[in-house]
């Protein structure tokens, strides 16, 4: 194989003028240079053997990725979001018991397994009645029993009678309207109807919110506090979910230090983890923290290689970049790791990875706290949805007025954090957030939506944008 190098502290060579040397780092070259070439999926990748200059040194062998030339393969965001979508496989689905299910995406189809309501069901405390006695009230009627919910009353109400009947009691046959207890005096057997009431006042007809057999909700749906109720109001005391896809967290960095650690002045704490871990479990993944990594070779290799034995998407925080001690691809690289893609036309979040690790997925965001959760909404979170078989795989998306002004960058698609309100003629706006950039994750806290800047284009103050809501 015939190559140019130029040794630059980082190394960039091409081939054919096809390829590109994507990173490498080299410590010094004493004597001839043995080039390994091995597949990384559909990259290739290049060992270098290089002898180092001390025995002791414990620099690994260079690695150089070599990819298409596109730019510095940096792919739009909508490719990125197509190869999730093309490769991420649905996990298999079980039954769990509904009192679990909250927060699983249903794989199968609600369906109402009788009317609802199931008979003619009072709305008030009152008297059923047929309505053309109450014409000319006050009417004396002859009350002849009681339905109570739960405790129907049997007969056939006829001409001058009455039932007394309680809210949520099936409608006496005979009956065609109920008058609400307010409007009644009881005395001696008989009950005066004081005004009018009208054929089917104050009832709700069997089937009147739901037929029998109808599909109430779709599998695809995520199941939430707002409607568990539904499920449950038609007897699946088990319901099919898909499983819960499986999730390992790495934070990885020398600097990084857990929560309950004073970091020393070099240092900084894992917020990261513990924000994954959040967003995940809301994304309906099952989560494991793994304890950090520092920026070592080995050691990163071998915690993402065990983690991938057992987790369906290995998620890692740092180490993405191009630095020295940047070695997440690398590691991934020396695991057979195939590649899709490692940078994004995306601000921030450009250095974001997805690759297959065998059998499961594996996403290497950047570090920075604001980077990592705009890269976990746009793309970790399509990938957990897909997973789950959800029909809903992105963020909710709509339109704001902009309410301030904002530059996009030339080729990068940026998201701006903003706050929304709404204006005195009911128009939503969007508020973009005073922040610092990538790293404010204390100015990202307060982000309820997302402002698309398309690459190329900017945004001023009466504009109407895009907005993904959070
Ligand atoms: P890196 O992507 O490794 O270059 O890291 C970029 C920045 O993010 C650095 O300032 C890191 O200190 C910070 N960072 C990396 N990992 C974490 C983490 N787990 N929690 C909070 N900050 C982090
Ligand atoms: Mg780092």
């Amino acid at each position: 194989m015939f190559c140019i190098l130029r040794i630059l502290g980082f190394l960039s060579f091409s081939l054919n003028g096809q390829l590109r040397v994507l990173f490498a780092y080299v410590c010094h070259v004493q004597e001839s240079i043995q080039i390994v070439p091995s597949q990384l999926g559909n990259q290739l990748s290049f060992t270098l053997a290089l002898p180092y200059g001390r025995a002791s040194d414990t620099l690994p062998d260079a690695v150089i990725m070599v990819g298409p030339l596109t730019q510095y393969n940096m792919i739009a965001v909508a490719r990125a979001l197509k190869m999730i979508t093309r490769e991420v496989r649905a996990l298999p689905a079980e039954r769990v018991a509904i009192e679990d299910a909250v927060g699983r995406v249903l794989a199968e189809d609600i369906a109402a397994d009788t009317d609802m309501p199931p008979f003619d069901r009072s709305q008030m405390d009152g008297y059923a009645v047929r309505a053309a006695d109450t014409k000319d009230a006050p009417s004396v009627l002859k009350l002849i029993g009681e339905s109570a919910a739960g405790r129907g009353w049997k007969g056939r109400l006829k001409a001058g009678e009455a039932v007394r009947i309680m809210t949520g009691a099936p409608l006496p046959a005979g009956a065609d309207s109920v008058q609400k207890i307010e409007l009644t005096q009881e005395a001696d057997g008989n009950v005066n109807i004081t005004e009018p009431t009208a054929k089917g006042r104050f009832i709700v007809p069997k089937g009147k919110e739901v037929k029998k057999g109808k599909v109430v909700l779709r599998r695809g749906e995520r199941l939430t506090a707002s409607n568990i109720a539904v499920p449950a109001a038609f007897g699946y005391a088990k319901v099919k979910v898909s499983k819960r896809p499986r999730v390992a967290i790495l934070a990885t960095g020398t600097e990084i230090v857990p929560i309950g650690k004073r970091p020393k002045p070099d240092q900084i704490r894992n917020s990261n983890s513990l924000m994954l871990d959040s967003l995940c479990q809301a994304a309906g993944a099952e989560t494991v923290i793994l304890p950090t990594v520092g920026d070592e070779l080995s050691e990163l290799t071998a915690t993402i290689s065990a983690a991938a034995k057992t987790a369906d998407l290995v998620i890692t925080t740092g180490g993405v970049s191009v630095g020295k001690y940047d070695l997440t691809k690398e590691a991934i690289g020396g695991l057979g790791a195939e590649l899709f893609f490692e940078k994004v036309k995306l601000k921030p979040g450009k250095p974001t990875v997805f690759a297959r690790l065998k059998r499961s997925f594996f996403f290497g965001l950047p570090g920075n706290p604001v980077s990592a959760a705009m890269t976990f909404h746009l793309f970790v979170r399509r990938a957990l949805m897909l997973m789950q078989s959800a029909s809903a795989v992105e963020l909710p998306t709509g339109f704001a007025i902009m309410e301030g002004v904002a530059k996009g960058t030339r080729e990068r698609d940026s998201y701006l954090p903003a706050s929304l309100a709404t204006d005195a003629n009911g128009r939503l706006l969007a508020v973009p957030l005073r922040w610092h950039g990538s790293s404010d994750f204390i100015g990202f806290a307060s982000a309820e939506a997302l402002v698309r800047i398309p690459a190329g284009t900017s945004l001023t103050s009466g504009e109407v944008c895009e907005v993904l809501f959070l």
